[in-house]
């Protein structure tokens, strides 16, 4: 397939670490993520890519402690990210960092991107918080309903991707250094927020808002059934106006990111239909050939394959049409 749309795909900019995400030894991968301009390019053309909705690396913005501090970076990043995709308007296209310290600045900050620099959502990287802090901040309080509000209103997806969990929250994984991020724990902590934000009444409070999930679901298609079914027995006195399954494939996309497993594909478009899933690589972290050579040769049927590689990005995200 030649004109695949990538939708989790990682740029950094001038004034940003990658925080642990990022080894500093490795120095081909910190070369690919403020790249712009050859490599990533090239790596789109031999993949099929046509185009790449770039976003900031995690924890990005979210690391921030001080609102003011998390709201400058945002805006200096976007406008980064604005002019690069204005260099490649054919190529690349952008999601918002937000500034969630202050629920108020993420809505104005996600409205401006939208307005004047076309971004089709935001990318928010988990909590809000200090790694090495007491309390992460959680999306599904109240006090965040300004900001889902103007996502709906705006009619663009926000992507929750994956951070590390506090380092208070790691003591399961002692010992075991190898699986608290992307192998394991970015699974446990970002499908626990999206669980947070069904149950905690988000999209009750704002059911046009969709949430777009990386790395198929981050393990949430696979446990559709027994989560609705555990918490149907005890819920603990929260009521869902909706069961906790159509909320999944309702208000949630999934991606391929990073997750380049053809039976686990099948089984995710199972559980949520072909109209829920996308393409997207998560490059620079993980190779876009290997990632448009899984998809292109994936069991899936010519409809379906043309449907998760590029219509439902032209459909959700209003490519074309924004
Ligand atoms: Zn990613």
């Amino acid at each position: 397939m030649q004109d695949k749309i990538a939708i989790e795909e990682h740029v950094i900019t001038a004034g940003f670490s990658a925080g642990a995400s990022m080894p500093p030894n490795e120095v081909e991968l910190a070369e690919r993520m403020v790249d712009t301009e050859e490599l990533r390019l090239s790596e789109m053309d031999a993949s099929g890519v046509e185009l790449s909705v770039l976003s900031l690396t995690c924890p990005g913005v979210q690391a921030e402690t001080d609102p003011q501090a998390a709201l400058d970076r945002a805006v200096r990043f976007n406008d980064r990210l604005a002019e690069v995709v204005a260099r490649h308007p054919e190529r690349y296209r952008g999601f918002a960092a937000v500034p969630l310290q202050d629920p108020e600045a993420a809505a104005d900050e996600l409205a401006r991107c939208v307005d004047r620099h076309g971004f089709l959502g935001a990318m928010v990287n988990g909590f809000t918080g200090a790694e090495d802090g007491d309390r992460a901040t959680y999306y599904d309080h109240p006090r965040f309903d300004p900001f889902w509000a103007r996502a709906a209103d705006l009619g663009v997806p926000v992507y929750l991707h994956p951070r590390e969990a506090l380092v208070s929250q790691r003591l399961a994984y002692e010992g075991y250094e190898e699986i608290v991020r992307a192998a394991w724990g970015f699974g446990v902590e970002t499908g626990t927020h999206a669980i947070r934000l069904i149950l905690g009444g988000v999209f009750d409070r704002h059911p046009r808002v969709q949430l777009i999930l990386g790395h198929l679901g981050e393990t949430l298609p696979f446990a559709i059934w027994r989560l609705e079914h555990r918490v149907g027995l005890r819920p603990y006195g929260k009521t869902l106006e909706r069961p906790i399954s159509s909320y999944l494939r309702e208000n949630f996309y999934v991606t391929t990111s990073g997750n380049f497993s053809s039976r686990a594909l099948v089984a995710t478009i199972a559980e949520l239909g072909a109209d829920r899933v996308l393409f997207a690589a998560d490059y620079p972290y993980e190779s876009m050939r290997q990632a448009a050579e899984w998809f292109d040769a994936a069991p899936v049927n010519p409809t379906d394959l043309a449907r998760i590689g590029r219509q439902n990005a032209e459909r959700v995200l209003g490519i074309n049409g924004r």
